[in-house]
């Protein structure tokens, strides 16, 4: 018998390995928004064209990136956000992996324009497949604008799974949305097709809701606040009579980075109990700090899930922000049952 094990070419390898990154346009757009904010950015920048099949561009005015970087950033397991194990329990950026930008050029064409503020002039590098096409100087103002072309090129079973573009084109503003909720300090704007779709100025965060759901939010909103020495909570909540039949407004972030959880949906739901019309959600956009030691956000490749130390007391704690803000706002009837 002949030997016939052999290691996969590295581009086959980061077309394999892109599959867990990169599902679809909107995963895209979210490594690319998340980058643009951990680079410090103060404004930023999204061009989607059909729906991101055909164009996702982010471009930022942060950090940027020296002429090194800006080719090391291609490569798989390359980060300058974490060193060592320890850092891996204290992150306090989006991305750690340094896994993104290899997987996106794995499968799409992508041109990046970078400047640091303290070089003359910028780098500018185009690859596709994971091979790279070309590398020279460029003038271009300070901070990065990455351009993902026609995503799944090389992988037309993948290209074909994509679904319709306004479905493709929702999950992109979920992402959008997210990150913008999460950062009202940071000015946003979304381009589609040419047409533009949301600028959203930097300011408060009531002032963001408001800009992403419209005015009639405006006086729909309660806050909701509590400090403990474990945990951070605040934010808005909706009036009850404002909730909803359909999902899909609410939002909660743990230390900036929005995150899906059934459990800390509950807390919500039954701090609300008996104020809401039936199989209604209400609306909320809440925060929750917490020391980064004390949660796992290492547990799925994109992040949406994390795992908290002591997740009983963040029950607890998010129910009673909750009830109090409910209670603060008079909107509670006076007697309660529960007593
Ligand atoms: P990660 O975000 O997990 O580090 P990425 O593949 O997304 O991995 O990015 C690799 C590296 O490229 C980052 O650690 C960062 O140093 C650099 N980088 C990526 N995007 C930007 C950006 N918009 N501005 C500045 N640096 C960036
Ligand atoms: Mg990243």
């Amino acid at each position: 018998m002949p030997d016939i094990i052999r290691l996969l070419p590295e581009y086959l390898a980061n077309q394999i390995a892109a599959g867990e990154v990169v599902q679809r346009p909107a995963s895209v757009v979210k490594e690319l928004l998340e980058n643009a904010v951990d680079a410090q950015s103060a404004s930023i920048q999204l061009i989607v064209k059909e729906a991101g099949k055909q164009l996702i561009q982010v471009v930022d005015n942060g950090l940027g990136m020296s002429e090194t970087d800006a080719r090391m950033c291609f490569e798989r397991h390359a980060t300058s956000k974490i060193k060592s194990t320890e850092d891996l329990f204290r992150i306090r950026t989006m991305g750690f992996r340094g896994e993104a930008l290899a997987s996106i050029a794995a499968v799409a064409q992508v041109e990046l324009k970078t400047k640091t503020r303290t070089s003359d002039i910028g780098t500018k590098i185009v690859i596709e497949g994971s091979e790279l096409i070309s590398q020279e100087p460029v003038a271009v103002p300070d901070g990065t604008s990455v351009c993902v072309k026609n995503l799944f090129y090389n992988v037309p079973a993948r290209r074909n799974f994509l679904k319709s573009n306004p479905v493709e084109m929702r999950h992109i503003l979920d992402e959008f949305m997210h990150l913008a909720l999460a950062h009202p300090e940071i000015a946003f704007s979304l381009y589609q097709n040419e047409i533009e779709i949301f600028q959203l100025p930097a300011g408060k965060l009531s002032q963001r809701i408001v800009n992403l759901f419209g005015n009639n939010y405006r006086e729909q909103l309660a806050t909701c606040e509590e400090v403990t020495s474990f945990i951070k909570v605040k934010g808005y909540i909706g009036k009850p009579e404002f909730a909803k039949k359909s999902r899909g407004e609410q939002f909660f972030f743990v230390n900036e980075r929005y995150i899906r959880s059934s459990y800390l949906n509950h807390a919500v739901l039954t701090a609300y109990e008996g104020l809401l019309p039936k199989d209604s959600h209400p609306f909320y956009v809440l925060f929750i700090e917490i020391a980064p030691e004390s949660i796992d956000i290492n547990v799925h490749p994109t992040k949406t899930e994390i795992k908290f130390e002591d997740e009983k007391t963040v029950y607890a704690i998010v129910r009673a922000a909750v009830k109090q803000s409910l209670g603060v706002h008079n909107i509670a009837p006076s007697l309660d049952f529960e007593g």
